[in-house]
């Protein structure tokens, strides 16, 4: 352990060798470990950074997977390449379109685990929420994922492979030799706002976004992406220096009481910790803010004094803050706040000079919203198992 390492709790991220015909899979690694596995496999030092350069816009830029159609090496590397390497991709098992043209998949990633993504166009762009844990370690109590134990971190490949998957579904991949204007982007926007806590799968978050934003490849720019975190302290620093990405912190309540009860991390870094961190937080040029979530739960953390408080201290930090209706969930030992408790605090914020948009629930028919993840994953589990004990099939 160095004195950079991450306080990541030892959790299993699947190796990259798979079982199964042994071969490696490329997508998820960053250019040197692509360049390293180039050289293993015998390409000369000399031409390997070309070759990676070659094979990366081939994979991130085009969206091919197949090394037969990477037609600008030669046939005997293309054939080496099959041979020893593969391109592959989580698997999209199921996907639902909402009335409002939200898109939830569902994927399977190694080990037989699901994710969900969940892709919300608007007018002005197209944003991919994706997840970056299975599960959660942390137990938010408003959150759904978060009754969920941990299974693993996904990978950096996992990670990036949800995009990749989106990019398919949306038949957004430029014909080779040519580029995506970015106006015209359909996924222009990625959050790491669904199932787990990005800050602690730090590693496999940052080489998947830098893959993302990487120039000859998805091309996203850094303000493009956003990353959540319920207040890993430590990490967060580390978010500006090595991913360079926008923040959005679960804050979520105004004093550390209630946080603790809401946010249980709060008790191991607490308010004033998580303001200090990002008070710091570098890297903000002039048109960027801190986006602070403010899920509105009735009667626990939203009166007019929460409000007036939040703006106290949050003084100083350029912010914005997004304020959002809780989504409700089966069991949820919480209500939605009213909208008039909703915008008499949205209008308390706006007062004192902050945006304060109210997230408009998207794709609520299909249980694709914030926090609502897992429920939708267990209830087609259920569903399916019902349909097995009315066929009268064992399990
Ligand atoms: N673990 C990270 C990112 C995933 S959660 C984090 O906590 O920030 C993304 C956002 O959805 C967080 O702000 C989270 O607090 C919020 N959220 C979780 N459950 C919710 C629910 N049931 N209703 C509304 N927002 C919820
Ligand atoms: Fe985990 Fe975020 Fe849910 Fe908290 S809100 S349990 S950190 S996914």
């Amino acid at each position: 352990m160095t004195a950079n390492a991450p306080i990541t709790p030892d959790i299993l991220t699947v190796p990259r060798k798979k079982a199964e015909g042994g071969k490696t899979n490329l997508v998820g690694m960053t250019r040197d470990q692509m360049r390293q596995a180039l050289i293993d496999i015998g390409t000369p030092e000399k031409q390997a950074k070309m070759r990676v350069g070659q094979i990366w816009q081939w994979i991130y830029q085009w969206g091919k997977r197949d090394f037969a159609e990477m037609t600008n090496l030669s046939k005997a590397l293309r054939a080496q390449l099959a041979e020893s390497f593969e391109v592959a991709i989580p698997e999209m098992i199921s996907r639902q379109i909402s009335e409002d043209g939200t898109r939830k998949y569902l994927v399977r990633i190694a080990g037989g685990h699901e994710v969900e993504v969940v892709y919300i166009p608007e007018t002005d762009r197209g944003t991919l929420c994706i997840s970056s844990q299975v599960g959660c370690t942390l137990t938010c109590s408003f959150c759904h994922t978060g009754t969920q134990k941990l299974v693993r971190n996904l990978t950096a490949g996992e990670i990036i492979g949800q995009v990749m998957m989106a990019r398919d579904d949306l038949d957004e991949w430029p014909t080779p030799g040519t580029r995506n204007p970015d106006e015209a982007r359909l996924l222009s926007n990625i959050v790491l706002m669904g199932m787990g806590e990005p800050l602690y799968n730090f590693d496999n978050v940052r080489d998947a976004m830098k893959i993302a934003m990487d120039p000859e490849g998805i091309q996203l720019s850094r303000r493009r992406i956003t990353l959540s975190t319920s207040g890993v302290v430590p990490e967060i620093a580390r978010t500006a220096e090595e991913i360079g990405c926008l923040l959005a912190v679960s804050f979520h309540a105004t004093t550390d009481e209630v946080r603790d009860k809401l946010v249980p991390i709060n008790k191991r870094w607490n308010i004033e910790a998580l303001l200090e961190a990002l008070r710091a937080y570098p890297r903000l040029a002039n048109s960027e803010r801190i986006t602070f979530e403010y899920v509105m739960l009735d009667h626990v953390n939203d009166s007019k004094e929460d409000a007036h408080r939040l703006v106290k201290l949050i003084e100083g930090i350029p912010a914005k803050i997004n304020l959002i209706p809780f989504n409700e969930w089966p069991g949820a030992p919480y209500k939605r706040s009213s909208g008039n408790r909703i915008h008499a605090f949205a209008d308390i914020i706006h007062d004192a000079g902050y945006a304060s948009p109210i997230r408009r629930p998207r794709g609520e028919d299909i249980m694709a919203a914030c926090g609502q993840l897992k429920s939708a994953t267990e209830r087609a589990r259920k569903s399916r198992k019902q349909i097995e004990a009315e066929a009268g099939v064992k399990s």
